[in-house]
């Protein structure tokens, strides 16, 4: 996933307008180095249909290799030949006590067909100042960024203080074959580390070209999915009765509906909201302050929620997505079922949130199920607890407060906690902290991953190359 939270408040162009972003200071080899490398991984198709991830790490696993790394530290690996991941590793300063940092890139992309883009999604097509294909903002950009940064690290000489670890991965978007999650079940080894950044989240959001904040993805929420189920005998239609299906099902969901889930912040939704208020304006900026206040005022909790983006943030969400009744226009129905969708926020199980339905349904004769992932009725829900996130990790925010300072002085860098769900959700239940960032600068309106005619500024693209590198050396106690 790529997604720009942009919530088209951001009236902030007025002090943005001093932000112009530095110059990208890259020298015209790595330049085109940052292009070969774009262009070679668009046009290696990586979808779960037809694609292959093992023909990224292959071409990435030869880049690394020529630029010096040693066999043993560029692997390639995986649970099934056409998801095969990449893992390479950069290592530090010998006899360092500083635990590796692992950054995670996800190497497939969502489905695109010819017929429906302008362009050929998996031919690299540079038009009106931008680069067009499948995966040029969800996350090839960032994979090409990453890897260049390793080879120029290397090539250098540069001696990170601690190990950086990079894996490109198999199956975020879809498939069975989640890299991430395989190599933390079978190489754990391989991709320990003290806290894991994954560039798929987060990154610039531009208006009018002008830089607005670098949003940076510390915390996320659970996806978990419900079934209630009313049965009933049924019968003749002619006949009704009270006890309907339809109806138990309907009256359940519109409790659901009458019944937002409580008002809750962490120390990454306190930080998010504390920003943001420093970026909106006017009652926006007050109703924030308000909701921060040890005792948040009421009324402006009320008038925030009513932006699905401030809703999203403060509570968890469950909502109606599917419906299911009946078996015919003339008999009462023996069933009805609908799916509950939950967004949770950190801190509370799957389980927890399923004996929460039961009690807004208040309604005995239905059950309540939570599915699988995979869409298997389990009954009860895992108890297993997301941690609330810690405190932002200075280890992680000082050389990104650096980096930012030097290519774009005065952007306001925002912690955001995602509303939906990336390969954090792994490394983070692994116990590893993630965080989701990256240079790259989209403009707001223009998110187009997994969408069509897919983008990316030309200029922001060399830029987000540049404060990859930036960003890794700044982190590892180079310059
Ligand atoms: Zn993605």
């Amino acid at each position: 996933m790529r997604s720009g939270k942009a919530l088209g408040l951001l009236a902030a162009t007025l002090f943005a307008a001093h932000l112009q972003a530095q110059p990208t200071a890259m020298d015209p080899a790595t330049r085109q180095l940052a292009h070969d490398v774009f262009k070679q991984l668009i046009e290696i198709n990586s979808t779960d249909s037809i694609g292959s991830t093992t023909a990224v790490a292959e071409a990435m696993r030869q880049r690394l290799l020529d630029a010096g790394f040693a066999p043993a530290d560029v692997v390639i690996l995986g649970p099934n030949p056409r998801k095969q991941n990449l893992v390479a590793r950069l290592r530090g300063r010998p006899g360092t006590t500083l635990k590796p940092v692992l950054i995670i890139c996800h190497t497939d992309v969502v489905e695109a067909k010819r017929e429906d883009w302008t362009t050929d999604p998996f031919i690299f097509t540079e038009k009106d100042g931008y680069f067009y294909g499948r995966g040029t903002q969800d996350m090839k950009d960032s994979n090409a960024a990453t890897a260049i940064a390793f080879i120029r690290m290397k090539r250098e000489n540069y001696v990170p203080d601690r190990d950086l670890i990079l894996a490109l991965t198999a199956d975020e978007e879809g498939g069975k074959s989640n890299g991430v999650d395989w190599l933390l079940k079978n190489h754990r080894d391989l991709i320990d580390a003290e806290f894991v950044l994954n560039p798929d989240a987060g990154g610039i959001i531009t208006k009018n070209g002008k830089p607005i904040f670098l949003g940076v993805e510390a915390t996320e929420k659970i996806y978990a999915d419900y079934r209630v189920t009313a049965t009933n005998p049924g019968g003749h239609s002619s006949l009704p009765t009270p006890n309907n299906a339809i109806y138990h099902v309907a009256d359940a969901l519109s409790r659901l509906e009458k019944s937002p889930f409580p008002f809750e912040l962490n120390e990454v939704t306190r930080a998010e909201l504390a920003t943001r208020a420093t970026l909106a304006h006017g009652q926006q900026s007050d109703d924030l302050l308000a909701i921060l206040k040890t005792h948040p005022d009421p009324a402006a909790l009320h008038r925030l929620s009513a932006n699905p983006v401030y809703n999203a943030t403060v509570r968890t969400t469950c909502v109606a997505t599917m419906m299911s009744a009946g078996h015919a226009p003339n008999a009462l129905p023996g069933r009805a079922q609908a799916n509950i969708n939950c967004r949770i926020l950190p801190g509370h199980s799957q389980e927890e949130i399923r004996q929460d339905l039961i009690r807004i349904f208040a309604d005995p004769t239905l059950t309540v199920d939570f599915l699988s992932s995979g869409g298997e009725v389990l009954g009860k829900g895992s108890d297993r607890v997301a941690p609330a996130p810690p405190p932002l990790m200075e280890a992680v925010f000082k050389p990104l407060r650096e980096t930012v300072q030097t290519m774009w002085p005065g952007l306001t860098i925002l912690p955001e906690m995602e509303t939906g769900a990336s390969d954090s959700v792994h490394t983070t239940a692994a116990g590893m902290p993630s965080y989701g960032f990256n240079g790259m600068s989209i403009e707001e309106g223009d998110e187009r991953a997994h969408g069509r005619d897919e983008r990316l500024g030309v200029e922001s693209y060399y830029a987000g190359v540049q404060f990859a590198y930036l960003y890794l050396k700044a982190m590892t106690g180079g310059q």
